[in-house]
């Protein structure tokens, strides 16, 4: 049998009633009751700051916080700021990742860009030169992201553009659009990420011109977005590729689970261990305060709040996420209630 034939048999098994009712998920009432709850619960949390190395970023309200539940069939349950748009930044990088494995195999991920952790920061040059053989080591760090932005088949800068927001945009089921003032913001500091995309260009691991290259993929981190729209997004990954508003495929459901295995082992940044051994969820977070976790199968959890920890992860997000993943009992590895 194919791999999308039985993982499609053990979800069905796994989750559908007689009725076809998704009956292992909690009930209606119990999602928006812990989205409530862990609004109130840290709502008041003062902990970490906005990132400040995109200037821009350090005048988005820092008192904004959204979290929302979005399931595989895209009931959305939410609280807080879950329409505010902010900018994705590398949240953005799995659904590009997700791009290059539908145009060319997820093989390629693996063979041309690398996916393994790097236990180091998101933006490390380091890394590039310690992992000699992969160099851009997984696409959810900068170098790898980058190398993803210059490995989508493309005609021209435009179309290679045209080709990321598209993509996202049916991963969120709804026309997304840049936030121009943080592409400047970011596009005329990014002194450390074109360092990066010159080091990958060196070592033949970069695969379009380095600087298309950075103005794409910085162009793909200005793309605004709301909680609502990670979460469907994360919701789109759920429900095996399919995107539950527009019912779109956007991906092949043979990839999802690669693409998971890499957002549950490098989704965090340098935390993806301390995640994984506290949530159990794949995620991915950006440095613009969103994160968005995928029970697979069933829904996404998303959250978004500017202040961020010493790794450039959403203090208050994380701690939604996590709470609700432990109170619903949905980490992967088994229930973990708190
Ligand atoms: N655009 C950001 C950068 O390249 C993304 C970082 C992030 O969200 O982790 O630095």
């Amino acid at each position: 049998m194919k791999k999308t034939a039985v993982t499609v048999a053990m979800l069905a098994i796994a989750t559908l009633g007689v009725t076809g009712v998704n009956a292992a998920d909690p009930a209606p009432k119990d999602l928006q009751r812990v989205v409530n709850e862990a609004h109130a619960r840290y709502k008041n949390l003062q902990d970490g700051k906005n990132a400040d190395y995109i200037p821009i970023l350090t005048k988005t309200p820092s008192e904004l916080f959204g979290v929302v539940i979005a399931t595989r069939d895209g009931r959305l349950y939410t609280a807080g700021d879950v329409d505010y748009k902010f900018s994705i930044q590398s949240v953005s990088k799995p659904f590009t990742a997700a791009l290059v494995m539908t145009q060319q195999g997820p093989k390629v991920l693996d063979e041309k860009i690398g996916v393994e952790p790097t236990g180091l920061p998101f933006n490390s040059r380091l890394a590039i030169e310690l992992y000699k053989d992969q160099r851009s080591v997984n696409p959810l760090v900068n170098a790898g992201a980058i190398a993803a932005v210059s490995l989508v088949q493309a005609t021209s800068e435009q179309d290679r553009w045209n080709k990321v927001l598209g993509n996202i945009s049916d991963f969120a089921g709804t026309p997304l659009t840049v936030l121009e003032d943080v592409y400047e913001s970011e596009y005329t500091t990014s002194f450390g990420n074109r360092a990066i995309a010159n080091l990958l260009y060196n070592y033949e691991r970069l695969y379009s011109d380095p600087e298309e290259a950075m103005r794409v993929y910085t162009r793909q981190c200005s793309i605004g977005v709301s909680a609502k729209d990670l979460a469907i997004m994360g919701a789109t990954l759920a429900n095996l590729g399919v995107n539950p508003l527009t019912n779109k495929r956007v991906m092949n459901a043979d990839d999802v689970p690669e693409l998971l295995a890499v957002m549950a082992t490098a989704g965090f940044y340098d935390e993806s261990g301390e995640w994984m051994y506290t949530a159990g969820l794949p995620a991915k977070t950006g440095v613009g305060g969103g994160i968005v976790a995928v029970v697979p199968g069933r829904f996404a959890i998303a959250a978004f709040s500017p202040r961020l920890n010493e790794a450039g992860n959403s203090v208050r997000a994380l701690n939604a996420i996590r709470d609700i993943a432990g109170e619903l009992g949905v980490g992967v590895f088994g229930p973990n209630p708190k």
